[in-house]
């Protein structure tokens, strides 16, 4: 179904949360338990001069919205200043394990949800606003957001998108023309920033955190209903639901998730905050904070300050802290399955959907299509060679897509290109290159078996392997660019991030190695929660 353009503030929002579940109308917006409730209704609190800072057109063409001007009335909604007639806004309640212990009641503190609207793909598309001042969940907080963590959120959302990899999406970035207190590394230096709100856009927001909450305060009610609302909404083709139903719907999150982190370990991702508050119930990448990009290869690597002694959420961990927030999700199930064991296969499911997905999209990362007994020790034994040699991931696959149409027609000359390659892609003075390059040779004689013309062998790795990912120094770039209000980096980087598997060649500079000024800047080798 095509739906002529219209701006947000004239769109007709639907309410399913609201209107089929039990919540509260918030009679006020201090922070308090509120037993009982999947939600508070409340509203964005006004902000003094919301004005367009970013947009994403091609969200917006998902959602038949057209483009508003800096001020208008349509920004005034995306600022949290209007709400319109059909919008019942509410801030949903749930909870969360956070670094691994159980946290109690955490719900959306800083996010509102406006209501559901129908998008070009005739598909309902809930619109939540983040930063748009303070709900009953806000803790000891204050609802708001800063600049430079909301442009990272809208930024990444959408170059996550574009990536392919299941995510949140994000319409637009507004400046609210107010400052926000915040201490940006808790060190007790609180300054004034810019504060900023992000529109984001999925199917539904809820969270593994939405069904544990009911779980943790025996609300079986609460957490039968808002199961049967997910169900219905969200996985339509499992059917009526039944105990069975439950299970294959729990074994369906599994693979989803698993299908997630094998995009996440593919493009070099790190979520920075994986608990399970922050994981999607529909398998999408949700909530973008001190995220980071890998890279030089280094699987101990986070971004997170708050995670740098326990490495909990760091890139190699992060298919096991998947399973792990499976298994608190599982849990908080429990009451509405009698037989428990059948939840195993749920998790038996994301093991085994994890390692097929990642080898098989590590494979097409390497070009190597008709399978072979050793491929899966070639896959395997890639991380620690990178590792040791200091490689730059992206740019590591990037090149060597490049490098496979010569590797796979030529044999015996490649060891003067492999020095060239590794110097190339290594942020080592002088890197320990030994057993990359006897994998490179091994690689290299692996290609040559393949029945593919190398030109198509080519194709499929530039068509896999993006030039361009969302590098944290990038993001920082666009930060500062947009505090001192030129927003040109930004709308660059969005561009080229668009079509990152393209080559831009007026843009290789966004493709470049981390610059050694990076390494250690605040911003691009450090973040914190503080947002
Ligand atoms: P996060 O670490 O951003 O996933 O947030 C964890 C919890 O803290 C969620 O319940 C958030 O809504 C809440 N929260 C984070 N920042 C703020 C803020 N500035 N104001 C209110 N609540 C917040
Ligand atoms: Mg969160």
């Amino acid at each position: 179904m095509s739906i002529t353009l219209r701006p947000i503030d004239h769109a007709i929002f639907r309410n399913t949360f609201v209107d089929e579940l039990r919540g509260e109308i918030a009679p006020d917006k201090r922070p308090r338990p509120v037993p009982g409730a999947c939600y508070s209704r409340v509203g964005p609190t006004s902000v003094s001069n919301p004005h367009l800072l970013a947009w994403s057109d091609d969200c917006a063409a998902l959602l038949g919205l057209s483009r508003p001007a800096e001020r208008d009335a349509a920004v005034e909604v995306l600022g949290g200043n209007r709400v319109t007639d059909s919008m019942k806004p509410f801030a949903a309640r749930y909870g969360g394990h956070q670094f691994g212990n159980w946290a109690g009641q955490l719900g959306d503190g800083r996010a509102l949800s406006l209501g559901e609207i129908e998008g070009q793909d005739g598909a309902w598309w809930e619109i939540q606003l983040k930063g748009a001042g303070p709900t009953p969940y806000s803790r000891r907080a204050d609802g708001r957001a800063v600049l430079r963590s909301s442009l990272r959120e809208f930024l990444c959302s959408e170059a996550m998108h574009w990536l392919g990899v299941p995510t949140t999406r994000a319409l637009s970035l507004v400046g609210t023309g107010d400052t926000v207190v915040r201490d940006m590394f808790y060190s007790g230096d609180p300054q004034a920033e810019q504060g900023a709100v992000v529109t984001r856009v999925a199917p539904s927001f809820i969270r593994f955190g939405n069904f544990q909450i009911m779980a943790a305060q025996g609300e079986l009610d609460n957490l039968r209903d808002l199961a049967n609302y997910t169900i219905h909404h969200h996985f339509p083709e499992l059917g009526q639901p039944s105990e069975a139903v439950y299970v294959a719907w729990f074994e369906e999150i599994c693979r989803r998730t698993a299908i997630m982190i094998s995009h996440w370990m593919n493009v070099g991702f790190v979520h920075g905050v994986m608990n399970t508050d922050n994981m999607s119930i529909l398998g999408l990448t949700i909530d973008y904070g001190p995220y980071g990009w890998l890279e030089p290869y280094e699987p101990d690597w986070t971004p997170n300050t708050t995670d740098f002694g326990q490495r909990r959420y760091a890139f190699g961990q992060q298919p096991r802290v998947a399973m792990w927030n499976l298994m608190m999700l599982a849990h908080a199930l429990t009451p509405m399955i009698a037989d428990v064991e059948a939840l195993k296969g749920g998790l038996e499911l994301y093991r085994v959907t994890f390692n097929e997905s990642h080898e098989e999209k590590m494979l097409r990362k390497l070009g190597l299509t008709a399978q072979s007994e050793a491929d899966a020790a070639l896959v395997e034994e890639l991380p620690s060679c990178l590792e040791e040699a200091e490689i730059d991931m992206t740019l590591f696959f990037r090149q060597i897509s490049h490098l496979a149409a010569t590797l796979a027609s030529e044999s015996g000359s490649e060891a003067a290109l492999f020095g060239e390659f590794i110097a190339a892609t290594s942020y080592a003075a002088s890197p320990e290159t030994q057993r990359l390059e006897e994998w490179l040779h091994r690689y290299a004689r692996r290609l040559r078996e393949e029945s593919e013309d190398a030109g198509s062998i080519r194709a499929t790795m530039l068509s896999v392997n993006p030039k361009y990912v969302l590098r944290n120094w990038l993001a920082q770039g666009a930060i500062e660019g947009a505090q001192a209000g030129d927003l040109s980096a930004l709308h660059r980087l969005m561009g080229v991030l668009q079509t990152p598997f393209d080559e831009h060649p007026k843009h290789e500079e966004l493709a470049q190695k981390r610059p050694e000024w990076a390494r250690t800047k605040a911003g691009c080798a450090t973040l914190s929660c503080s947002s």
